[in-house]
């Protein structure tokens, strides 16, 4: 299913005369990240592949590869993400082969509802097929237009889970097409632009309207800031990895929570998980790193766990509801 171009990233490590690179994957491509290990090692480069699980290109592992001796990264599965790195690092993305065809075929009447204005947004995985789907909507009548997003994505029209800028733009749409698998980044598209949002998963050839879903997550992230009500001690957690350390903000937070009579320490974590933190005494959690963390494992975490926008409401110091991103 996913194309990783092996000649172009040999190419590369030539160019900076690599000998020895360190090859970081996320769960999905381990068996291309053999594939790649053993094509570079026939062609004379020593490769490690890292074991560790990787998310996204927040996460780079250049301080790893520089401990192991190796004169390159090569981070596969996600795009080029600005960060201030220890040693040359090759991002490959990987593209997902799908029949966008069929699938916008089979949706069109649904497309349609959103108004003939509108935004186009995807992952990675789906950036070069967005050229042809925009060609496919035009061709249908459709004024369609691409975010030029923030220094944290890499493509026209691409989102992260923590970053929906490129689904804002200039015109007034009115509505958004998301093209991709899952349902965390269309709710985040539609919970930070407000608009009508329709995702269609190009894999099953489904489409989901999601702005009910996204109310429903509002509604659990309002249950855990009224949980949080009581709190007095908050444990304000940021993460080791570098395109997700946010200490600016982190203090920030501390210092709005001292403003309001309540306790806030800082606790730095790699990987961020509610079992690691059972043996502190916090009443509740602000996680000042992957906006994703308190949403999608909320069920997991026994002390309220909120994102800094909703410690803000918690505050009073806001109103509606915002999604958390990290904008570049
Ligand atoms: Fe993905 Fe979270 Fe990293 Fe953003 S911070 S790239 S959402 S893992």
């Amino acid at each position: 299913m996913h194309e990783i171009y092996e000649r172009e990233v040999l190419e590369k490590l030539r160019e900076i005369k690599a000998k020895k690179v360190l090859i970081q994957t996320p769960e999905g491509l381990k068996r291309e990240a053999q594939i790649l290990a053993r094509f570079l090692e026939e062609n004379g480069i020593e490769t490690i592949i890292s074991g560790d699980i990787n998310y996204g290109s927040c996460d780079p592992a250049d301080r790893e590869a520089k401990q192991l001796g190796c004169n390159a990264l090569i981070h596969l599965g996600h795009s080029y993400m600005q960060l201030n790195l220890e040693v040359p690092t090759i991002f490959i993305p990987a593209f997902a082969r799908v029949d966008m065809e069929k699938v916008l075929k089979k949706n069109l009447s649904e497309i349609k509802k959103l108004g003939r204005k509108i935004t186009l947004v995807t992952t990675v995985q789906h950036i070069k097929d967005l050229n042809y789907v925009k060609a496919f909507l035009e061709r249908e009548g459709f004024n369609v237009f691409l975010g030029k997003g923030d220094g944290r994505v890499s493509f026209l029209g691409q989102v992260i889970g923590c970053n929906f800028s490129s689904a804002k733009v200039d015109e007034e749409v009115e509505g958004i097409l998301f093209i991709g698998a899952g349902y965390f980044h269309p709710i985040g598209v539609a919970l930070t632009t407000k608009k009508p949002t329709l995702a269609i998963n190009p894999y099953s050839g489904d489409a989901i309207w999601v702005n009910e879903e996204a109310e429903r997550v509002i509604r659990k992230r309002w249950a855990q800031i009224t949980k949080a009500y009581d709190a007095k001690r908050f444990g304000v957690i940021i993460s080791t990895k570098k395109g997700q350390l946010r200490i600016g903000e982190a203090r920030r937070i501390l210092e709005l929570l001292k403003k309001h009579g309540k306790e806030g320490q800082l606790i730095a974590m790699n990987h961020i998980s509610y079992p690691a933190l059972e043996g502190f005494d916090f009443d509740a959690y602000v996680v000042v790193a992957c906006p994703r963390v308190p949403i999608d494992d909320v069920e997991n975490w026994r002390k309220p766990v909120l994102t800094p926008k909703e410690l803000e409401i918690l505050l009073g110091l806001r109103e509606d509801y915002e999604f958390d991103e990290i904008l570049g």
